[in-house]
């Protein structure tokens, strides 16, 4: 269905400061209306999923930032961190199922599988998810979907 990822985001993000109350979730979103054509509950997935691991992979007190940008025509929005981070050999595998890096943060709970679910979603809309970071200083996951109406 249609509707406003603007809104649907800031909805999330009261649910998810509750949720994970041990970071400080920042919203960096455009005034106006954004309208895609996609399932809801699936895009939310994705932000909760991302959101969870930026959580789970920097220090308690951090912030995490979700920022929705138009970029070429298409709604791009990212999750910031800026916690363990991911080695360059690792950043391509972090999606594929069952895989999780191995570091210190291994003990961390998972299945290594909210990644893979992230991208198959994101592919299935006509979107694109891929992730840039710096090691030992965070991580941004982005996505993009196209947008319903082309801005100008
Ligand atoms: P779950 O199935 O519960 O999501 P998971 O978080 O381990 O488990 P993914 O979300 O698929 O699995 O992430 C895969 C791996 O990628 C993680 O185990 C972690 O090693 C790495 N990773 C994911 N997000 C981040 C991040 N924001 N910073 C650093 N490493 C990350
Ligand atoms: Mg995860």
């Amino acid at each position: 269905a249609d509707y406003d990822i603007i809104k649907s985001i800031t909805d999330l993000r009261e649910i998810l400061q509750q949720t994970e109350s041990s970071h400080q979730i920042i919203l960096n979103l455009p005034l106006e209306r954004l309208i895609i054509h996609a399932d809801s509950q699936r895009i939310e997935q994705v932000i909760i999923n991302l959101v969870t691991n930026a959580v789970k992979y920097s220090p308690k007190g951090d912030k995490v930032i979700i920022t929705g940008a138009v970029i070429n025509n298409k709604l791009r929005i990212s999750v910031q961190d800026f916690g363990i981070g991911i080695q360059p050999d690792q950043l391509e595998r972090v999606f594929s199922r069952f895989y999780r890096v191995e570091n210190l943060a291994s003990h961390m709970s998972g299945l290594g599988i909210g990644l893979y679910i992230c991208q198959e979603i994101v592919n299935r809309h006509q979107g694109r998810l891929w992730v840039e970071s710096t090691y030992g200083e965070g991580s941004t996951f982005y996505f993009e979907l196209p947008l319903n109406t082309p801005t100008n």
